[in-house]
């Protein structure tokens, strides 16, 4: 049987542009790829380059607040929401081109579509073209979730905040994940009131616990009012803003409302069902390690699979199936001691097990630091940084990496390193300190703080 092409991706984000480029410049494959909004996915349009140039853009005023302490004759001017929109529109439209011709120059053939999946070998555009491929690969990422309360198209999402015409003066933010947080701290650091409810325990679930407690309580301090254990029942527009029902103390009235309650991935109306293709809880596609589908011909990667929804691990698994199908070297995708950072103010740098997870699975020793970095203290900011080592007692492998300190999102990247090479607590004690720096801590702590369980 012959194919339109040998390859057809559908999603043009990390994980679909990714495979599609290497099939094409690598294994030699026809490629074809549909997008239906713009090239580059969320990372790109509405994740974490837009995020991370608005973590940029809210550090100014703390920063400018610190030169002052330090002797400089500055003072903090307004910020133009305006003037940054401007130049961050014309940044993503560089990226985007960037992303397409990229593609174009590998000899990927872009279709500016939705494309659904017909059969085993199909795929039907939106104006009914269809094209037959050899292999299918579904790489549609997710999409903000919003719980059906009343008033709930009331809410802004993620994809919202960077298109907004104008900041709000007040905000409830409904979530305490990453993105919750970290649109907390930006929008706070951006001059925004901003208030959190989140129904769990604590914000952060998922991370170790004593890391999510030191960023809670450092986001408090800044002045982010966060109610845990609260939840939102309704929202209502009313001539002063959208009032907000709550149980548990976030209840009130706020310029916008911004749900980061989680996000489902894009499997809606794309015909996987019926071709029998198993998908999971949350409507993601199940996959095996080599990120096949139950039909040999069709795989998938990145969100849409609902494994670990970042842009690298996507990246990974696009070019895993690229190499794997197309380049016949085989090879899955590693899932294990993925580091990552969360954005907050300050940062939180994480990688390998919480406590919790490692005092489940073996004896562990805990070294912990916290103190006051030197360039914060000197401006007189009671910040603390914490530094956090979680190490297995039987072969003294560090386990487990938590930083909650400026630029934890870089020193996470080099510990994850020895980290996935297997150092041990004595390997990060040889290893002689960069003084003064904070990330000296992660390799002069003496003693355990705690053990959990006996070798
Ligand atoms: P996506 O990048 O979502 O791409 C999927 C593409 O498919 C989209 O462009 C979509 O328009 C298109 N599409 C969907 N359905 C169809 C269809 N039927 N036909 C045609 N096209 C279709 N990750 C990090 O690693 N670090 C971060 O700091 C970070 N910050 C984030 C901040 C926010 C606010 C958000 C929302 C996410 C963040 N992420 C971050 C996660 C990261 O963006 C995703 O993990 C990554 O983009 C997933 O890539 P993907 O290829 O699976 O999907």
């Amino acid at each position: 049987m012959t194919f339109d092409v040998d390859l057809f991706v559908i999603g043009g984000g990390s994980g679909g542009v990714r495979a599609a480029r290497i099939a094409a410049s690598e294994g030699g494959a026809r490629v074809a790829l549909a997008e239906e909004y713009r090239m580059g996915g969320t990372c790109v349009i509405r994740g974490c380059v837009p995020k991370k140039l608005m973590v940029y853009a809210s550090a100014f005023p703390a920063q400018i607040e610190d030169a002052r302490a330090y002797g400089w004759d500055v003072t903090g001017g307004d910020f133009s929401w305006p003037a940054f929109r401007t130049a961050l529109d014309k940044e993503l439209i560089r990226l985007e081109n960037a992303y397409r011709s990229g593609l174009v120059n590998a000899g990927v053939t872009i279709h500016p579509s939705r494309a659904v999946v017909e059969d085993a070998h199909t795929v039907r555009l939106a104006d009914g073209q269809r094209i037959t491929a050899k292999h299918i690969l579904i790489a549609t990422g997710g999409r903000p979730f919003v719980p059906q309360i009343p008033g709930a198209d009331l809410a802004l999402t993620s994809n919202d905040v960077f298109l907004l015409d104008a900041l709000p003066a007040s905000v409830l933010i409904v979530g305490g994940g990453f993105i919750a947080c970290e649109f907390a701290c930006i929008l706070h650091g951006l001059g925004v009131q901003v208030t959190l409810a989140y129904r769990g325990e604590q914000v952060l679930r998922g991370f170790d616990d004593e890391a999510r407690g030191h960023v809670a309580d450092a986001m408090t301090a800044r002045g982010i009012d966060i109610h845990c254990h609260s939840d939102i029942t309704a929202l209502e527009r009313t001539a002063d803003g959208i009032r907000a029902t709550a149980t548990g103390g976030a209840g009130g009235t706020y310029d916008a409302v911004l749900y980061a309650t989680g996000r489902k991935p894009n499997t809606d109306g794309l015909g996987l069902g019926a071709l029998g293709i198993g998908l999971g809880s949350n409507g993601e596609v199940l996959v095996d390690d080599y990120s096949q589908t139950a039909v040999p011909s069709i795989y998938a990667v990145g969100d849409v699979t609902d494994r670990i929804a970042l842009t690298p691990v996507a990246i990974r698994e696009g070019h895993a199936f690229a190499d794997t199908v197309f380049k016949g070297q085989v090879r899955k995708a590693d899932h294990e001691l993925v580091a990552s950072a969360v954005f907050t103010q300050p940062e939180l740098g994480t990688v390998g097990l919480t406590e919790a997870a490692a005092a489940a699975q073996e004896p562990i020793e805990v070294y912990v630091a916290t103190f006051r970095p030197m360039q914060t203290l000197f401006a007189g900011r009671q910040d603390r940084a914490l530094f956090k080592l979680v190490v297995s007692q039987a072969t003294r492998r560090v386990l487990g990496c938590h930083i909650v300190a400026p630029g934890a999102g870089e020193m996470i990247q080099l510990a994850a390193i020895a980290i996935k090479m297997g150092a041990t607590k004595e390997d990060f004690d040889r290893t002689v300190a960069v003084h003064p720096t904070i990330a000296e801590e992660l390799v002069t702590m003496k003693s355990p703080v705690r053990r959990v369980g006996n070798a």
